[in-house]
């Protein structure tokens, strides 16, 4: 049995205050209590310490929302593992469509983030998927096979483990436009298929993927419910408590 695992990516918003206070009122109002629902707050960087402060009795896990490859050096305005972990970080966000296409991560660079984030002894949130271009074209299984065999390159079975891999398709984040739940569901069972390729069925059946795109309090029940969906990666819901809230306790 696969738990649920709820990520919410706050991206580059929040200073101190804003965030302290909306870390708090998801602590303090947590009903799913965690037993059965993991629950993941990836603030800015310059939020990890304060966010890590406040849910450190909880648990309640921190992410990062990109990292560097490199152990340390002349990277300005790069960030190293050692870095993260130093401020207790448990999960990074590998590459992220906005990274992808801002900051032209490729494959081949998301790869390597998730090998040095594994090596760190952290676990990684590897987010995929296809733009909307690339589904009219009908390619999105190429797109996303290519992306799950490039990115997971010489990563072991055992490390699976450590990887949360997070499906959002691209046209899904932040327009609104949520996938169907069939469309979720088809596109993670299919990533199953090629772990099960790749690795086992073992490995196939126990990996945590997640659906990422406009998840919002009133759709995730549905998406959750779904046989191969195992969470959510949230990005704009995930800024305003009472909608993380609402996605958390999804099935209440
Ligand atoms: C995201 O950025 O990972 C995301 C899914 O954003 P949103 O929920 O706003 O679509």
């Amino acid at each position: 049995m696969r738990k649920k695992v709820i990520a919410g990516n706050w991206k580059m918003n929040m200073l101190i205050e804003e965030g302290i206070k909306l870390a708090k009122d998801i602590k303090d109002n947590n009903e799913s209590n965690n037993k059965d629902v993991e629950i993941i707050l990836c603030p800015p960087s310059t939020l990890l310490k304060p966010i890590g402060d406040v849910i450190k009795d909880s648990d309640i896990k921190l992410g990062a929302q990109n990292v560097h490859f490199e152990d340390d050096g002349a990277y300005t305005g790069e960030i190293s593992t050692n870095m993260l972990d130093d401020l207790g970080v448990d999960y990074v966000i590998i590459g992220h469509s906005e990274r992808r296409q801002y900051f032209k991560e490729t494959d081949e660079i998301v790869n390597k983030k998730i090998k040095k984030v594994l090596k760190s002894g952290m676990k990684a949130i590897f987010c995929l998927g296809e733009s909307l271009e690339q589904r009219e074209s009908d390619i999105t299984f190429d797109i996303i096979k290519s992306q799950v065999i490039k990115g997971l390159k010489d990563i072991n079975a055992s490390d699976i483990e450590n990887i949360i891999i997070a499906y959002e398709p691209i046209w899904a984040i932040g327009t609104g436009k949520t996938a169907t739940d069939q469309e979720a569901n088809e596109v993670i069972s299919f990533i199953r298929s090629i772990l099960k390729e790749l690795y086992s069925d073992k490995v196939s059946e126990s990996a945590i993927i997640q659906y990422g795109g406009s998840v919002k309090p009133d759709n995730a029940n549905s998406l959750l419910n779904q046989s191969d969906i195992d969470g959510a990666l949230v990005g704009g819901a995930s800024l305003k408590a009472n909608d993380f809230l609402g996605i958390i306790n999804y099935n209440k």
